[in-house]
This record gives C-alpha cells, structure tokens and sequence, in this order.
C-alpha cells in the first residue's frame, strides 16, 4: 500500500463504501468525517437498497435524470449487495415490501459498522480538506444547510432536516469551486411531512405521515392543494408541494374509513397516536371548516431527507465541468452526485453503494 492516504470527504454510505473497496483494491485511503460517529444520514435511515424492478418504471419514474448514471446504478446493484456481504454486512430481509422495487434491507448500526471496520482509517470530527486531490467528496448533499435549501429548493418557510445535522454542501460548494457544473434538479429533494412539533433523530422512521394517500389535504389556508389520488407511492410529490405552501406545512385530515387503512404493518390511526401531541389538532379546533366525516386532523410540515440535485458526475463518478470535461483529481458519490433521480424519487443509498464503488474503482485505476 502507498504511503499518502487517497483522500475521501464524509464517512457516511459512500464514504465508507469507496473506502472499504479502495483498501480491498490495495489503495490507502483514509476518511475524514465531520461529524461526531460514522454513518452519515445512512445510520439513520430505513436502510432498505433499491432499485426498480424494471427498467421502464425507473424512467417512468425518474424521468428528469441522467440516464447513464441511471443504468449504471440500475445494472450494479445486484453485484453491489452481493459485494456489501463479502464485507461482513448480513441483509435483515431479502425484498423490499414493494412489488415495483427490488432490493434488501440491512440494520443500519449493523452495516455502518461493517463498513467501518473495512474502511480502517477515519478521522471523526474533522472536515475535509476541498482542496486536496485526488479527493472523491461524500458529504451527502446539502440538506442540512438551510441557506442553499432556500436558494436552490426555494421553500415557502425552512424544511424540517430529516437526516444527519452535517451534510450541509459541503461537497457541492468544492465541486463547484474546482470548476465542478451542477446538475439538474438543484430545486428537488427526497423527504417526508413530519408531525409539526418537535422530534428528534431516533424518530426519523417511525413519525413519517406516510398516508397522504388515504388523507384530504390542506394547507394553512384552508385550500385543498393536492388530490390523495395524485399521491406517489413514496408520497414524495406531495412532500415536495407542501414545501411550498405556506409555512411549508399542511393539515392531513382523515375520517374513520381513512384511520382504518393500513400503512405496512400499522394502521393510520396507530400513526395518527403516535404522533406528537403538539401536531394533533381536534377537527374543530382546525383554522378552517373541516369537511364532513372528519374525525382527526394531523398538522405536517415538509422534511428534507436529502438532495437531488447536486453535482455534475460521469459514468465513472468524476466530477465534470460545464463542457463535460472531468475536473482534476474529484471525483463525487453518493447524493452529492447530482442528477440521478431527477423529477421523482429513487434510493439515495443504492446510489450512495453503486458510485461510491465506481469511484473508488476509477480512483484505484
Ligand atoms: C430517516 C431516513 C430514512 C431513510 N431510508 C432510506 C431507505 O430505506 N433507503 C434508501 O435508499 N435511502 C434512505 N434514506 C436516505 C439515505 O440514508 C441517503 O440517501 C444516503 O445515506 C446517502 O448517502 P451519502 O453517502 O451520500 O450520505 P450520508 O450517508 O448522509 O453521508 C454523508 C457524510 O458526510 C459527512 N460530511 C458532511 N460534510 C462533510 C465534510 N465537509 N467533511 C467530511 N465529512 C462531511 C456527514 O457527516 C455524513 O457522515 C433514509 C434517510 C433517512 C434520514
């Protein structure tokens, strides 16, 4: 192995997946991580790698985004989770509950160790250098700087961060210092609406109001902005559309044929309890007339997860100017790559697995 470290930007899923196949490549790579433990957003996360089962749905579904970065996840990610159990890391389940996707669910504690143990060295609490090269830059996008959400995703009020506090665009201010071209999509992000009250980041998973399909939904006004019909299945849209209602927030409002319905293993109604009491709201207490048959009323605000729009990368996750030319020496993976799954929703970790290899497979030459 050589002596001077390659250097990696964020110890999170594509951090530390870049790093365990560089050293398995032979490469001395060493990561340095902001924040206080490894993990990043991914140690917090559902932890379930997907993709597509077919092809079609994902440019169905991701129509926005750059096909080639597409197909080289799509096509990888098989391999790549047959290579996350060569580094000691046991999937938990072997489907993802969702007839149009494939892809497994590992326990997230689990897999961040793994990986950090291939990844060997890390330095915690210690921001990356931007101007070192070669450097491959995995600081999970800017989610967690409410100054570039408001400048790129433009929100009626701040997004609740629903992510590690750390991936603040770091990653996307080097690229772009270095000449790095953004991508499309900078506007968009992957989210949840919250309960509007306070939580904290071990209720990341279990407070999503994931059944704004069986919901009527208002915002703050008392307008109803968004047909339940109209719901994605990752309810991302409407995510996306109540960030940019007023006070980025809206009330769920649910009748008795709507609290019985279930969301995976719960009932609405056990998630409408479960949800703190601050954003529980009696229907006649709401700011406006409810509906007839309403008998709960949920206030949400829209959460930020990650971003989708980042930098520029090719195929082999370099980061590229405006003409396409790579930029020396920077590579970037995970969602500081921008453009994967612009205009809906994909698996930030499927990516964050996939390009975290490539890179770290182009680093290694
Ligand atoms: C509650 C929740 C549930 C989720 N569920 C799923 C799911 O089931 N499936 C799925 O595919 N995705 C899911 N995600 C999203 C997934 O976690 C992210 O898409 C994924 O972690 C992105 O990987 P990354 O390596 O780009 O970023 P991260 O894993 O977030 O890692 C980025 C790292 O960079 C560090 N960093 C930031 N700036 C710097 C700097 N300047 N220098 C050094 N280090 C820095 C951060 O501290 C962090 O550790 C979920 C996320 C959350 C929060």
């Amino acid at each position: 192995m050589g002596t001077t470290p390659l250097a990696i930007a964020g110890g999170g899923m594509a951090g530390l997946v870049a790093a365990a196949r560089l050293r398995e490549l032979g490469v001395r790579a060493r990561v340095d991580e902001k924040g206080t433990r490894p993990g990043g957003s991914m140690l917090l996360s559902s932890c379930v790698i997907w993709r597509h089962r077919d092809w079609d749905d994902f440019r169905r579904e991701c129509p926005d985004g750059d096909p080639i970065l597409q197909r080289l996840v799509w096509s990888r990610l098989d391999d790549a989770l047959r290579w996350l159990t060569g580094q000691g890391a046991e999937p938990v389940a072997l489907d993802t509950g969702n007839p149009l996707t494939t892809g497994w669910r590992f326990e997230p504690a689990a897999l961040t160790r793994a990986l950090a143990a291939r990844a060997a060295e890390i330095r915690l609490g210690t921001p990356a250098s931007p101007a070192v090269r070669p450097l491959i830059l995995c600081t999970g996008g800017f989610g967690g700087s409410a100054e570039l959400v408001a400048r790129h995703i433009r929100p009626a009020a701040p997004l609740r961060l629903r992510a590690n506090p750390w991936s603040q665009g770091d990653g996307l201010r080097a690229g772009l210092e270095r000449g790095g071209a953004p991508s499309d999509g900078l506007d968009q992000f992957y989210g949840r609406n919250m309960p509007d009250a306070p939580w904290d980041e071990t209720q990341l998973v279990a407070l999503s109001q994931l059944y704004a399909r069986f919901a009527r939904i208002f915002d703050m006004n008392g307008v109803e902005f968004f047909d339940r019909g109209d719901v994605s299945w990752s309810e991302n849209n409407v995510v996306a559309a109540t960030a940019r209602r007023p006070a980025a927030s809206a009330f769920y409002l649910l009748d008795e044929q709507a609290l019985a319905q279930a969301v995976r293993e719960r009932t609405v109604a056990e998630i409408v309890a479960a949800a703190p009491a601050g954003a529980r709201v009696a229907p006649e207490e709401l700011p406006f007339a409810a509906p007839a048959g309403t008998v709960a009323a949920v206030r949400v605000r829209a959460a930020i997860t990650h971003t989708i729009g980042g930098l520029r990368v090719d195929e082999r996750a370099r980061v590229v100017d405006a003409a396409g030319s790579p930029v020396d020496g920077l590579r970037a993976a995970g969602v500081d790559a921008g453009g994967v799954a612009t205009g809906g929703y994909a698996s930030g970790l499927a990516q964050a697995l996939v390009l975290g290899l490539v890179a770290a497979e182009d680093a290694a030459g």
